[in-house]
C-alpha cells in the first residue's frame, strides 16, 4: 500500500510517498511559490538526481497535478500509475476541540475544519485548499486528516485553562491547544523503543526545535502539558516568535509606538524572537558561527534561548513528579551540539548528564547522556510524515 502525504503551506506544497510495506519514501518534493511568480516544483526519488520543474502554478490544484504528473513520469516517476495511491495523508494544523485523533475526512470533517478557521487564519484555509484539490483529482482515493493539535488533546483542565474569564474560553474556545502534536508524538514513542522501554512506564520531555519551536511533556505516551498554546507564538523563542511574554507589554506597546492589533501581530510573529533578540538572524547556524566569532548578541541570544527550554525542562519535571527521558528533535534539536549542551549544562543534580563526544552528532538517532546519568538524553531526528502515512494506512484498511 502506497500512501501520499500533503503539507500544503499558503503558497506551498510538501509531498512524500511512503510505500507501507517497508516504510520507505519513494518519492518525496515541494511545489513552491504556488500563486506567486516563479512557481516551481522541486522532485526527487531515493538515490537519483533532484528534479526541478519550472511552470506556472495558479493554485494548489495545479500543484497537486505537477506532483501526480511527476510521481507517473516515465523518467524521474515513482510509480506507473495513479491508481498505486491506495491513500492521501493531510497534515491539518489545528483541529481545535473536536479532533483527538486522525480521522477519515468526510463532508462533516471538512464543516468542523472550516469551523477552525478562526483558530488557524494562516494554517487552516491552505490545508483545506490541500483537502479540496485532492479530492477533485482523486475523487476516489480515500483521505485522512492528521492534526498537530490531536496529541494535545489529553492535556488535563489545569494545563490547559488561561486564567482569563472562564466565559471566554467557553464563548471563543481561547484555551491552550498545543502544536507539533505529531512530531512530540512519533519522537516520544520512538524514545521508548530506542530504550526497550513501554512507554506507558515512562515520563518523557520532547524538545521540538525547529523554526518553531516547543516542549512537551509527555507522562505515559500521553501529552499533558506543551509550551504551545492557543496559537503556536507561546511558549520558546522561536527563530522569529517572541514566545512568552509578559501581556502588560502589547497595550503600552500600542500606547507608546501607536500600534494596532495587526502591527503587533506582525512584530511578535516575524521580527522577534531569536532574529529580534540579536539582529543577526533567524537562522541557528548563523547565529552559532556569529556566537563562535565572539559576538556578544549572537552569545546572549544563544544563552536566552537555551535558558528558556532549561526553565521548562524543569517546570515538566516537577509537572509530572520526575522525568526518565529527554529527547531533542527537528533542525536545531537533531543539529546543534552547542544548544543541547547548554540546555543541559548545570542539570547534574537533577540526574541529567549528557555526553560530550557523543553529543558531537549531527541528525542521528542516539542516546548522548554518559553512562551513569539517571535521565536518559536523545537525539531523535522526527518524522512527522510518516506518523501522518501510518494513520492514514491504519484509517482506510
Ligand atoms: P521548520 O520545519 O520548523 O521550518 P526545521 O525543523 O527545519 O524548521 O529547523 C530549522 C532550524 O534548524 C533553523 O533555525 C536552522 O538554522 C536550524 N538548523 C538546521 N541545520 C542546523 C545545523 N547544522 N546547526 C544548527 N542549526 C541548524
Amino acid at each position: 500500500m502506497n500512501v501520499l502525504v500533503i503539507n500544503c503551506g499558503s503558497s506551498s506544497l510538501k509531498y512524500q510517498l511512503i510505500n507501507m510495506e517497508n516504510e520507505q519514501v519513494m518519492a518525496k518534493g515541494l511545489a513552491e511559490r504556488i500563486g506567486i511568480d516563479g512557481s516551481r516544483l522541486k522532485h526527487e526519488i531515493e538515490g537519483r538526481d533532484k528534479v526541478v520543474i519550472e511552470k506556472e502554478m495558479k493554485n494548489h490544484k495545479d500543484a497537486l497535478k505537477m506532483v501526480l504528473d511527476a510521481l507517473v513520469n516515465e523518467d524521474y516517476g515513482a510509480i506507473k500509475d495513479m491508481s498505486e495511491i491506495s491513500a492521501v495523508g493531510h497534515r491539518v494544523v489545528h483541529g481545535g476541540e473536536k479532533f483527538s485523533g486522525s480521522v477519515v475526512i468526510t463532508d462533516e470533517v471538512k464543516k468542523a475544519l472550516e469551523e477552525c478557521i478562526d483558530l488557524a487564519p494562516l494554517h487552516n484555509p491552505p490545508n483545506l485548499m490541500g483537502i479540496n484539490a485532492c479530492q477533485e483529482i482523486l475523487p476516489n482515493v480515500p483521505m485522512v486528516g492528521v492534526f498537530d493539535t490531536a496529541f494535545h488533546q489529553t492535556m488535563p483542565k489545569s494545563s490547559y485553562l488561561y486564567a482569563l474569564p472562564y466565559e471566554l474560553y467557553e464563548k471563543y474556545g481561547i484555551r491552550r491547544y498545543g502544536f507539533h502534536g505529531t512530531s512530540h508524538k512519533y519522537v516520544s514513542q520512538r524514545a521508548a523503543e530506542i530504550l526497550g522501554e513501554n512507554i506507558e512506564n515512562l515520563k518523557i520531555i520532547t524538545c521540538h526545535l525547529g523554526n518553531g519551536a516547543s516542549v512537551a511533556a509527555v507522562d505515559g505516551g500521553k501529552s499533558v502539558d506543551t509550551t504551545m498554546g492557543f496559537t503556536p507564538l507561546e511558549g520558546l523563542i522561536m527563530g522569529t516568535r517572541c514566545g512568552d511574554i509578559d501581556p502588560a507589554i502589547l497595550p503600552f506597546l500600542m500606547e507608546k509606538e501607536n500600534l494596532n492589533a495587526s502591527d503587533l501581530s506582525n512584530l511578535m510573529n516575524k521580527k522577534s524572537g531569536i532574529l529580534g533578540l540579536t539582529g543577526i538572524s533567524s537562522d541557528f547556524r548563523d547565529i552559532e558561527d556569529a556566537a563562535a566569532a565572539g559576538d556578544e548578541k549572537a552569545i546572549l541570544g544563544l544563552e536566552t534561548y537555551c535558558k528558556k527550554i532549561k526553565k521548562y525542562i524543569g517546570a515538566y519535571m516537577a509537572e509530572m513528579g520526575g522525568v526518565d527521558a529527554i529527547v531533542f528533535t527537528a533542525g536545531i534539536g537533531e543539529n546543534s551540539d552547542v544548544v543541547r549542551k547548554e540546555v543541559c549544562k548545570g542539570l547534574e543534580r537533577l540526574g541529567i548528564e549528557i555526553d560530550e563526544e557523543k553529543n558531537k552528532v549531527r541528525g542521528q538517532e542516539r542516546i548522548i547522556s554518559t553512562e551513569n546519568s539517571k535521565v536518559k538524553v536523545l537525539i531523535v531526528p522526527t518524522n512527522e510524515e510518516l506518523m501522518i502515512a501510518r494513520d492514514t494506512a491504519a484509517l482506510v484498511k
